[in-house]
């Protein structure tokens, strides 16, 4: 059964979650927002402490009276392990309950190899990281996929790129494998949510992300929440209509797609048809490649890379008026072809968006040095863990140890 995160049923969950989510920073202020009484309070915060969930912090600014200390969420009271597996390379890593990174490691890896041979690989990665750091027993786990994953259930849904996969459940495999609850959810999405929450300036504006890269997608944060839609797929921009070109052949299945004219497969595609066009280019062809020769003004490179960010930025143009983010963030292996990659995006955006849209819109890379996606597969783990509900399940514990099918059943009610 589901207990519900209530004061009355559950005061030392409630409480560890207003410490953790700022909401109240020392023991009167819960005593404030909880309109629990002092005893109460000190008892609740005493057992959170021994349970090392909370701590004593510094001094709060005197408001007249005696100081109160503040209390502060213990983020490496425990860990979780992350992923996020892109088309053809996958980042893992160890990151603390705030979403944190301890340690990471990254590879080369073509996700179409299939399933098994995938989650064999990044098991792996995970164990080589636990070796290193001698964290075996994760907490939670959170991984982000390339293609259309059904949230409520961690599987893949006829993922474009990613023959064999379809159907997939990257969370029954984890669960099969660890004692520890897991979530799953589209790459895109958990960049946005790295970014949202880890990125540089942190200003809690609604944020577009869009990356391009060997495919494309966008993610939604709107008031500081991630915008899945009703099953996962809100975002998934790759595959809206933008040509009525007969010849422009899409991965998956349809033609006119916008992968099919601006992503990075369609840019290997074309510039190892066109090659001898080019004097810098030479096979084998490689997106950095084609993004270094664009940057340094090879013009084959150049146009290539231009046509697919216009056909882009038409797309980003309406997602920008749709939903009036504060900031635009762009991401992706497109960073690297150069600064004309944004500023294209932008005066496109500038162009054609109402001026109310644009009047305060912030335009700028991705900050986290290609790293906000396993941040964004961190955070994702945590918010699991440690939203109220899932504190009520495991808080008396000390630990969520132990909880992983309470907690997978409860997150399931919650999505
Ligand atoms: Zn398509």
């Amino acid at each position: 059964m589901t207990l519900p995160a209530s004061l009355e049923s559950a005061p030392l969950a409630v409480i560890i979650d207003l410490v953790r989510s700022g909401r109240a920073a020392t023991r009167p202020e819960l005593g404030v927002v909880t309109g629990l009484g002092r005893k109460v309070v000190t008892q609740r915060v005493d057992q959170a402490i021994s349970l090392g969930l909370l701590e004593d912090g510094e001094l709060a600014p005197s408001s007249g009276g005696r100081q109160a200390r503040t209390l502060r969420f213990r983020a490496r009271a425990g860990y979780v392990y992350g992923a996020l597996v892109g088309a053809s390379e996958f980042t893992a890593a160890v990151l603390d309950l705030d979403g944190a990174l301890i340690t990471s490691h990254h590879e080369d890896w073509n996700v179409d190899r299939g399933p098994e041979p995938t989650m064999s690989r990044l098991e792996a990665a995970f164990a080589g990281l636990a070796r290193a750091t001698g964290l075996t027993r994760p907490w939670g786990i959170g991984i982000g996929m390339p293609g259309p994953v059904e949230f409520a259930t961690g599987r893949l849904v006829a993922p474009p790129i990613m023959p064999g996969w379809d159907g997939f459940s990257v969370r029954s495999w984890f669960r099969d494998h660890y004692d520890a609850p897991v979530w799953v959810d589209n790459d895109v999405n958990l960049m946005a949510l790295g970014e949202w929450t880890a990125g540089k300036p942190h200003d809690g504006r609604d944020m577009l992300f869009v990356k391009a890269g060997t495919g494309i997608g966008a993610g939604l944060i709107n008031r500081g929440r991630l915008l899945r839609g009703d099953r996962g797929a809100a975002g998934d921009i790759g595959h809206v209509h933008v040509s009525s070109d007969p010849a422009a052949l899409c991965r998956c299945g349809r033609t006119g797609c916008l992968e099919a004219v601006a992503s990075g497969w369609s840019l290997l595609e074309e510039a190892t048809r066109r090659i001898a066009e080019s004097p810098r280019l030479s096979l084998p062809l490689t997106l950095g490649k084609i993004g270094a020769a664009a940057a340094a003004g090879d013009p084959l490179a150049v146009e290539l890379v231009e046509t697919r960010v216009q056909a882009l930025a038409e797309v980003v143009a309406h997602l920008v008026n749709f939903t009036n983010p504060g900031v635009l963030v762009l991401g992706g292996g497109a960073l690297r072809t150069g600064p004309r990659f944004i500023e294209m995006i932008a005066e496109a955006v500038l162009a054609r968006c109402t001026d109310l849209v644009t009047r305060d819109l912030v335009i700028r890379p991705a900050s986290l040095d290609q790293m906000e996606g396993v941040i964004g597969a961190g955070l994702l783990a945590g918010a699991g863990l440690l939203n109220p509900s899932s504190l009520t399940q495991w808080a008396e514990s000390g630990s969520p140890l132990g909880h992983a099918a309470d907690l997978q059943r409860l997150s399931a009610e919650l999505t």
